[in-house]
């Protein structure tokens, strides 16, 4: 066969930056949240291949890397010295290391140490990469049923109450989808405050995602409120709350609406600008009622007017 004419398979199209990867790169590999088996084949090898790991937590690393029979030696780097260290493992890779990047759980940078070494990494010059995995917020915000076409990764929120409802405040208009990791021991209080401040919403609790007792309860705040009253919050914790758009929005302008009499409702979208019928179409969508029902609601007061 012509080696010219050979293309390459699709495994060895997809092999990618891996296979091809000059000396003295960063690779960011995220791992399993939970559950073993979600390491992927790309973040194997990098593992396997690596000359020296960047771990949050080296013990916890150990067990991931003994589980898999990998032998490698590692560095700690976690949010304490990230900083520290970030110019040592930049040099070494300048040196012509290839040096692989993994936190305790899923993606390294995503509530976990990593940016600062990434972003120092790229101001150098090396080249960057990543073996894609898990990341708890992700698998949340997908398995919450709000919507995911535009979301907002707040992290953790702070753990001063004061800090934290201040921080709520914020996100008060937000309309996004909202997602929150959350610890079980800070839960309870967590919940209340976001009924307090952001109000009753639709919300989804991702509890220990991947794991065997993997839970999601999908409620409002107040539902999730009451229900943690009585039972006690364990294992970890996604938040994940609609956005203000989606519920708190309309339904604060749904209860202006009904405060107002149908030919007010009709009259507001009057005075935007909307021309009669389209004022009584956008009416009758908001109270859920037909076009034809304002019609004739609107000629019941008119004509009440005019014997009144
Ligand atoms: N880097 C990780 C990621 O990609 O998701 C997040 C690390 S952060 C230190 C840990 C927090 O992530 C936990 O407190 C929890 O809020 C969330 N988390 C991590 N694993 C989880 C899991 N299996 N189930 C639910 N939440 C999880």
């Amino acid at each position: 066969m012509n080696p010219e004419t050979t293309h390459p398979t699709q495994h060895e199209e997809n092999a990618g930056p891996l296979s091809l990867r000059p000396a003295g790169s960063l690779l960011v590999v995220a791992t399993p949240i939970g559950n073993l088996e979600d390491i992927t084949l790309r973040a194997l090898r990098a593992l396997r291949e690596a000359d020296l790991i960047a771990a949050e937590d080296t013990r916890q690393t150990l067990r991931l890397l003994n589980h898999f029979g990998i032998k490698k030696p590692m560095v700690s780097c976690h949010d304490m010295n990230e900083h520290a260290k970030a110019g040592d493992l930049v040099r070494q890779m300048r040196e012509g290391r290839q040096l692989v990047l993994v936190s305790d759980a899923g993606t390294p940078g995503i509530s976990d140490p990593g940016e600062i070494l990434i972003r120092e990494s790229i101001a150098a010059g090396i080249p960057v990469t990543m073996a894609p995995g898990p990341a708890a917020a992700i698998m949340a915000v997908v398995l919450s049923g709000l919507p995911t076409g535009r979301f907002c990764f707040e992290g953790f929120l702070p753990s001063a109450r004061k800090d934290r409802v201040h921080q709520l405040e914020t996100l008060k208009m937000e309309t996004r989808t909202l997602i929150f990791y959350e610890s079980p021991h800070r839960l309870k209080a967590v919940l209340s405050d976001l009924l307090a401040v952001l109000g009753d919403r639709r919300c989804a609790l991702a509890r220990e995602l991947t794991k065997m007792h993997e839970e999601i309860l999908r409620d409002t705040l107040s539902n999730l409120v009451s229900v943690h009253e009585v039972r006690e919050p364990r294992g970890e914790y996604v938040l994940v709350l609609a956005g203000a758009e989606a519920d708190l929005l309309r339904d604060n302008a749904r209860e202006e609406w009904l405060r107002m009499t149908l030919s007010e409702h009709v009259g507001l979208y009057l005075a935007e600008g909307s021309d009669r019928m389209e004022a009584m179409k956008k009416a009758a969508k908001d109270r859920g009622l037909s076009k034809r029902d304002v019609y004739a609601a609107l000629q019941a007061d008119a004509q009440e007017g005019k014997e009144g």
